[in-house]
């Protein structure tokens, strides 16, 4: 399987690396929305969020907090997006589950503005039933 993260991870790939443990690799990514822009990933292959066992998504969402207090206390950013993009029509690009730690400033030029939809009536109502049904826990 060609994957640069497991590259990354395996050290075949070059990455500024911000933390490692025997779980989860974190570096900057190559591509930043705002410099300092972070990825938090677990080291082993899984393609996306839905695919990620419990204890894994722990570690993981564990080292994502740990990093972004190091992210607001070294670079002091206004505020920070924490995003994870899933399936192709979400945004994904690479397909080994990762975690996003954007720092955001109120002047920066990232802008995520979706055109809000209205629900007709009783339409919610319909959508919240459909989730509800399909709850497992
Ligand atoms: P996504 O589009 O949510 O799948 O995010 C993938 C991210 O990985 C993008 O923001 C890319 O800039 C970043 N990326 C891709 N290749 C590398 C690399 N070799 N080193 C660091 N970041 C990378
Ligand atoms: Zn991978």
């Amino acid at each position: 399987m060609n994957c640069i993260f497991c590259d990354i991870i395996n050290k075949k790939a070059h990455a500024e690396i911000l933390f490692e443990n025997e779980k989860v690799v974190s570096f900057l990514d190559i591509r930043p929305v705002n410099y300092g822009h972070t990825l938090v990933i677990p080291k082993i292959h899984y393609e996306n969020f839905l695919a990620l066992p419990e204890d894994e998504l722990c570690e993981l969402i564990k080292v994502t907090k740990d990093l972004s207090s190091a992210i607001v206390s070294s670079l002091n950013p206004e505020g920070l997006n924490i995003v994870t993009n899933n399936g192709m029509a979400a945004g994904q690009s690479v397909f080994h589950f990762h975690f996003h730690i954007i720092p955001r400033f109120n002047d920066d030029d990232f802008r995520f503005r979706p055109n809000l939809k209205k629900y007709n009536d009783g339409s919610m109502c319909e959508y919240a039933d459909k989730i509800r049904a399909a709850v497992v826990i």
